[in-house]
């Protein structure tokens, strides 16, 4: 045989050898601990939405899945890191309507492309956004709160999670309604941007629900509205941006689990189903629920469904941020 067709046949047997053990892996996958990425800090809406949820999917795939918390640049940088790393199931990502949409317009420099650098595993969870100010803010009502920012708007600060964030550009919209340009106050996420709007330190910040019932209920916050066609359910005494006064304001956000594209078709699968298994759980279903946020129904749940929801959600906010900025 010649050294050519012994190397060919090598090469084949190789080739062979190579998508045996990558279709074994995919269907004993997982068989180590998986890294999770939040592109937020601990204890904001990315985090805890994700920790309720992968706590149950750890169970269901037998493996533990570790959160770690990659900061900076509105969820960009670590949505990079996600989609930089091995496609193998074994670094996966909560992203949300910032990081794989609104990021798309604000970052013309972006190291990703939300569409095509991801496969989408599954919907999270809805957030409604809300107008939250700190407690000892002068006015009462959300038409107060417009009529004080527009008379002091070069006095008053917005907290927010970094430019892209889902708390930035819900407030640029707000803001561009509104008409007022406020200096904004970034934070590596808006969990610790809570903190300082608790604290007083900033005058005001609009975010996913998530982050802000318990705050409402103990009184540290004040909640203007949700901006949101319906009230919502944790929060049944908080008006509608609508019936507050200002129905053009309407913002929603999620948050949604991706892989970095090529992760194997079976892997996406089994993470998919987990996914789904986690959103049936009653005690699951409790904790977000109560915090405010829409649990996707089934035929929200499927990967096709976030692919639809991403591809729709970068051309919204494209056209929405285009229209602000001008
Ligand atoms: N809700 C934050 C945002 O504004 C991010 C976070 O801390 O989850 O994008």
């Amino acid at each position: 045989m010649s050294f050519r067709s012994l190397m060919a046949r090598s090469l084949g047997a190789l080739t062979i050898a190579a998508a045996f053990v990558g279709s074994a892996s995919a269907q004993d996958y997982p068989t180590r601990q998986i890294t999770m990425i939040v592109p937020f800090a601990a204890g904001g809406p990315t985090d805890v939405v994700t920790r309720i949820v992968a706590s149950h999917m750890a169970q269901t795939l037998g493996q533990a899945i570790v959160i770690e918390n990659v900061v900076g640049a509105g969820g960009t940088t670590g949505a990079t890191r996600a989609a930089r790393a091995q496609p193998d199931g074994y670094t996966l990502i909560t992203g949300h309507m910032g990081t794989h949409a609104a990021a798309v317009p604000l970052y013309p420099k972006l190291a990703y492309n939300p569409e095509k650098d991801f496969e989408p595993i599954a919907l999270l969870a809805g957030t409604p956004i809300l107008v939250l100010a700190r407690k000892d803010f002068p006015a009462s009502d959300l038409t107060g709160f417009v009529a004080y920012l527009k008379a002091n708007t070069d006095k008053i600060n917005m907290a927010h999670a970094g430019v892209g964030s889902v708390s930035h550009v819900s407030c640029e919209l707000f803001n561009s309604i509104v008409g007022i340009k406020p200096t904004g106050v970034p934070f590596n996420g808006t969990g610790p941007a809570m903190n300082a709007l608790v604290a007083q330190q900033v005058d005001y910040m609009c975010d996913q629900v998530v982050n802000a019932v318990p705050q409402i209920k103990g009184g540290t916050i004040r909640a203007y509205a949700v901006a949101t066609p319906e009230r919502n359910p944790s929060l049944p005494e908080l008006p509608t941006s609508a019936e507050a006064g200002l129905p053009a304001y309407q913002a929603s956000a999620w948050n949604a689990m991706f892989a970095p594209k090529g992760t194997p078709e079976a892997i996406l699968v089994k993470l998919n189903a987990a996914a789904a298994k986690a959103l049936d759980d009653d005690n699951v279903r409790k904790r977000l629920l109560e915090l405010g946020s829409d649990i996707p129904k089934p035929e929200g749940r499927t990967r096709e469904a976030l692919g639809g929801l991403v591809r729709s959600e970068v051309a919204k906010w494209s056209a929405v941020l285009k229209a602000a900025q001008n």
